[in-house]
């Protein structure tokens, strides 16, 4: 069974509506149905379905609400209107709370939530008894808030964390492959979200959003699915700089297994992991360089992205499902990781994190 893992960084409600898969079903059946379409990269290599966690004891997960906003002249595929964006998000909502209705899924909002969800994964599972994935409910980029208003209804339905920005142009921040500071509403938005204690995903931020935010948000701040910039030197990944800033805030980074968030000379669509020999391993060489910044494992953690738009023509290529996760525990005891570090990694961090955050 292995060691219960966190996840920090699933797009589940994303894959289910826009990918049409059903997550409830084995991940054989859902590969099988998609065998001969193309309208999509990933066809037909999904790693995540709700069988898989559950068989890589991935019991809780933060999975997001998902849509952006397009400006006129933008090539980014997205919504035309904020409140096209934000029905879509509304449309996510209801598919995790169809899951919530088939006992596949619960959601956490709270401390009492968590510790019960803790307690039902940490008991032995009777016979023929399944488990509900517990989820954290977070909002990519957001876009989709049609104005500030809308963060207090979001809130309402369990929304606990939010991401500014996701890829190009934002309605409160600029994303990923952008620059240029967190807009007016953005710092408007940010002002409500720490009147709510909502947790702030640094994750897509350009770097001048990123010393903003860590400037003026006052609640907590993590970076869900995030690697290190030293080793893959884009904007999207974390600097030195920005590593030690999260590290003195108490913040926990997720690493994630996109390959070309993990090695330098991965190209989407071109590249191929088992030609550059892209492993799970070599996230550890990430966290490494964090836990040596840090002088300790308690910031580092997983965030793994796996349904973030990708499949195994992707990921690592000793990763055939969201399960293998469980290889970590191997690969990092080789590393000179001790029990305690495995801990943190796979669960701790993000717990103690979300303890803090909570209490
Ligand atoms: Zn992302």
């Amino acid at each position: 069974m292995g060691r219960l893992i966190f996840d920090a960084h699933l797009d589940l409600a994303m894959n289910a509506l826009e990918w049409n898969r059903d997550l409830t079903r084995p991940l054989d059946e859902i590969r099988q149905r998609e065998m001969h379409m193309k309208d999509k990269n990933d066809r037909g290599k999904g790693t995540v379905c709700l069988p898989e966690l559950r068989k890589g004891n991935v019991g809780i997960v933060v999975a997001t609400q998902l849509a952006r906003y397009t400006p006129p002249g933008s090539a980014l595929p997205g919504w035309n209107s904020p409140q096209q964006a934000w029905a879509m998000t509304q449309a996510q909502l209801a598919w995790y709370r169809e899951m919530e209705a088939l006992g596949e899924m619960v959601q956490i909002t709270g401390l009492a939530g968590l510790e019960a969800h803790l307690n039902l994964w940490n008991n032995p599972l009777g016979e023929g008894e399944k488990r509900p994935v517990g989820y954290i409910l977070s909002l990519e980029g957001a876009d989709s808030l049609v104005d500030v208003s809308y963060l207090q209804r979001a809130y309402d339905y369990g929304l606990r964390a939010v991401g500014l920005s996701h890829f190009g142009p934002g309605r409160y921040a600029p994303g990923t492959r952008m620059q240029g500071p967190v807009t007016p509403q953005g710092f408007e938005l940010m002002r409500e979200m720490s009147r709510l204690n909502m947790i702030l995903d640094t994750t897509h931020l350009t770097d001048e959003g990123f010393d903003q935010v860590m400037d003026f948000y006052e609640g907590p701040v993590w970076s869900s699915h995030h690697n290190v910039r030293k080793i893959v030197p884009n904007q999207r990944q974390l600097t030195d700089e920005q590593i030690k800033r999260l590290i003195d805030r108490g913040a926990v980074i997720g690493g994630m297994l996109d390959c070309w968030a993990m090695d330098i000379r991965f190209i989407d669509m071109v590249s191929d992991p088992w030609q550059l020999d892209i492993r799970l391993a070599n996230l550890v060489d990430h966290w490494d360089h964090i836990c040596q910044i840090a002088g300790n494992s308690r910031h580092i953690a997983i965030g793994s992205d796996l349904d973030g738009i990708f499949g195994t023509e992707q990921s690592p290529w000793d990763l055939n499902s969201i399960a293998d996760l469980q290889k970590f525990e191997g690969i990092l005891a080789d590393r000179g990781y001790k029990e305690e570090d495995i801990d943190n990694i796979f669960s701790g961090n993000w717990l103690r994190f979300l303890r803090n955050a909570w209490k």
